[in-house]
């Protein structure tokens, strides 16, 4: 529905854009971001402002590396995280975790709509790349849209794809971390990660081309 959200960092410094309330990311066009400052007020933009804002205003004040915040209720991310599990680097998807790993916010199942526990998700994801909110979502981060777009995907993916293993019956092993460190750098280049972002922009367009919906090509 209308409930996940994205959000960047202005350019010029002023805070953050954020996607308006009341419309689901498959509807979201150009001008349906409002950009606010770090404390929440809107400077720019028409339409309601998201409660959870302090998750992105927060993440991004502690992280000057991430430019690109994300946030959805996927899931199978929000069946692994209402578990004790750790993600791990089991398949290529996983490996996108494999240095920080994903970290899990279990103080509360609440929405992130207040400052202190917008401060509270941030110091838990730490230098991760995503992170599990117990019975609730999932955040994810990049410097970049692909980067944050890939790690949204990727952590759906291997959280289904850890869940079919857990309940598989068979017996397995953690694959090394050193290895999957490696692994991660091996098969996520910036020129990969170009080519994926790439993949689904073309997805997109035939989906778009076929609703006759849509924006320009990128
Ligand atoms: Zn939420």
């Amino acid at each position: 529905m209308s409930m996940g959200h994205i959000s960047f960092r202005d350019p010029f410094g002023r805070g953050l854009w954020l996607k308006r309330g009341n419309l689901a990311l498959s509807e979201v066009v150009g001008d349906d971001f409002i950009l606010i400052d770090f404390d929440g007020n809107v400077l720019a933009g028409t339409g309601l402002r998201h409660l959870e804002w302090p998750l992105h205003a927060e993440i991004m004040r502690a992280r000057p590396d991430v430019n690109f915040v994300g946030h959805s209720h996927s899931h199978y991310a929000t069946v692994l995280g209402a578990t004790d599990e750790d993600l791990g680097p089991f398949n290529n998807h996983g490996v996108w975790f494999a240095e920080h790993g994903v970290p899990r916010f279990s103080e509360t199942s609440q929405i992130v709509t207040s400052v202190e526990l917008g401060v509270a998700v941030a110091k838990q994801l730490g230098d991760a790349e995503a992170i599990l909110l117990k019975n609730h979502g999932v955040a994810f981060v990049g410097d970049d849209v692909a980067e944050m777009m890939l790690a949204g995907i990727f952590l759906e993916w291997a959280c289904k794809f850890q869940l079919d293993l857990l309940s598989s019956g068979a017996k397995f092993d953690r694959p090394d971390h050193e290895e999957s460190v490696e692994k991660r750098r091996r098969i996520y280049p910036p020129k990969a990660q170009r080519n994926y972002w790439m993949y689904f922009n073309r997805k997109l367009d035939r989906v778009e081309a076929l609703q006759g919906i849509g924006i320009a090509q990128v």
